[in-house]
């Protein structure tokens, strides 16, 4: 019996395989990065090749560093960022544009257009769970569709293909031109604003109001269940692919959140706070989404409510690359140490507009409060503590929602390990924020996914009883100092509004 499953976790930066043993810890790793392709303000592309080249890569690194073959491999899972938008041609395999990442705000003349023809941002709100965002993948291929010669015409003719990276990656893993698979999962489809939360499957007159042919789409399935095995000639060859989460919903699977009331913080590129609301939908009042957490084969899908964050670890990047105030990420804290406040100053980050709660494509970033005192501790501290604010805002809007306050937060991603925006988070929260022992939560869960689709953890319970905490931190600041920083904080979101007309 083989004794590991691996987990491809295709990111906003880069691409990892990841191995876990049963106990859910991992046995090896490797990861590359990719290109970050900005090719005007506001637009941001991946090169699919490129990222299809890095999975290979990393999967046989990941073998080769664990002195495994793919026999000892039960099954692999897929987890990729969501809603980055690719499209393909089903007979070359190749891309007929670069990938449009999430991120990008390209699409806000084609949201205004969609909200136009009645409903506004709330067009879509009822049957997909989101609002009109450039966020999402149906604008994005509408896009390509009509801005790349000849898109449309050949997606016509049912030449081409749409996938996020899970899809892309599992149709090139599964033969690509040669008989590759064309499907994806509820989490993935959940986030393309084609699919109606009700039925799991794409509503045709969205697809109809987007120019969108149904023969683009992947078949959807659940999140847990052989599709194939891998056919290509790479190290995983003939191990059975056998789970698909979008990142977010598995890093909540990853942190066991699998009870209703659970939630997960996760501070990566952005941040994504996900509330597992059960079997029950729960449509949001105060600007949050309502996704697909999982589909287990054929169990009913679990839902959750997300609160997505654009901007919190890339903005410790724009620090590093733009301004070149630190060397390194990590060195963000030693400057943020150096003072105890923020020293008057705010950052708020809207650099792709402001997602949840707000939804403001109009909005830009903002700096304000300067005074001749501030110096680069306080912005340093600032930068760190504007991830924690804007968490506060999604989890006030959760609670308001749920009309049930959130406890303890457990929380994962890269930004975790500085102590002083975790202390930080704890104080601005009034509650304790809890971290795993195994903090690569998103490919883990994607791991968890296909190792109960083919029998190597036996069900929940397994996942409950691996996750084990690390750290913990306990809220520390007075109440009247906590309100005070917020209302500044709130006030400062206020200046960002308007900057694009
Ligand atoms: P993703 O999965 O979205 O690519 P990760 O979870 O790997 O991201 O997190 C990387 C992010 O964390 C980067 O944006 C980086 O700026 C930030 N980061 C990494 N180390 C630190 C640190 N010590 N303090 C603050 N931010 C950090």
């Amino acid at each position: 019996m083989a004794s590991y499953v691996a987990a491809i976790d295709q990111g906003t930066t880069s691409t990892r395989t990841m191995i876990f043993d049963h106990s859910g810890q991992v046995v090896a790793s490797e990861q590359r990065e990719h290109k970050q392709i900005f090719p005007k303000a506001g637009w941001v592309e991946h090169d699919a090749e490129e990222i299809w080249a890095n999975t290979r890569a990393t999967a046989a690194g990941a073998l080769a560093n664990a002195d495994l073959t793919a026999s000892e491999i039960a099954a692999v899972g897929i987890t990729n960022q969501r809603e980055t938008t690719l499209v393909w041609d089903r007979k070359t395999g190749k891309p007929v544009y670069n990938a449009i990442v999430w991120q990008d705000t390209r699409t806000d003349r084609i949201i205004e257009e969609l909200g136009a023809l009645g409903g506004g941002q709330e067009r879509y709100r009822d049957k997909t769970g989101l609002p009109l965002a450039t966020y999402f993948s149906g604008p994005k291929i509408k896009w390509i569709l009509d801005n790349v010669e000849g898109a449309r015409e050949r997606a016509e003719k049912g030449d081409l293909l749409f996938g996020n990276m899970d899809t892309w990656l599992l149709w090139n893993m599964t033969g690509g031109v040669d008989g590759g698979i064309h499907v994806t999962d509820p989490t993935n489809a959940s986030r393309t604003l084609l699919m109606d939360l009700d039925t799991l499957s794409w509503n045709p007159d969205i697809a109809a109001d987007m120019g969108i042919p149904m023969s683009m789409l992947p078949e959807i399935r659940s999140s847990s269940e052989t599709y194939a095995t891998t056919r290509e000639r790479g190290s995983l060859r003939g191990v059975p692919i056998a789970g698909i989460l979008g990142d977010q919903q598995a890093a909540t699977f990853g942190q066991a959140c699998l009870s209703v009331g659970e939630a997960k913080n996760t501070y990566g590129t952005g941040n994504f706070v996900l509330l597992n609301t059960g079997t029950e939908k729960v449509m949001s009042q105060n600007g949050l989404l309502t996704t697909v957490c999982y589909k287990l084969g054929t169990k009913d899908p679990v839902f959750a409510l997300e609160g997505s964050i654009a901007v919190t670890g890339s903005l410790v990047q724009w620090l590093r690359d733009n301004l070149k105030m630190i060397d390194s990420a990590a060195e963000i804290e030693e400057h943020a140490r150096t003072v105890d406040s923020n020293g008057g100053a705010y950052i708020v980050p809207a650099f792709s507009g402001l997602f949840a709660p707000y939804w403001r494509s109009d909005a830009r970033g903002a700096l304000v409060g300067l005074t001749r005192y501030v110096n680069k501790g306080h912005l340093c501290r600032a930068v760190l503590e504007a991830t924690a604010f804007q968490s506060r805002e999604v989890i006030d809007a959760m609670n308001a929602d749920s009309g049930v306050p959130l406890k303890s937060l457990k929380v994962d991603g890269g930004m975790v390990v500085n102590d002083l925006l975790m202390q930080f988070q704890a104080d601005i929260l009034g509650v304790p924020v809890i971290r795993p022992k195994v903090n690569e939560t998103t490919a883990l869960g994607a791991a968890y996914a296909a190792g109960l689709a083919v029998g190597f953890w036996a069900g929940e319970d397994d996942i409950r009883n691996n996750w084990a905490e690390d750290k913990r931190w306990e809220p520390n600041m007075d109440e009247a100092r906590r309100e005070r920083e917020y209302r500044n904080w709130k006030k400062a979101v206020t200046k960002t509004f308007d900057w694009v007309t």
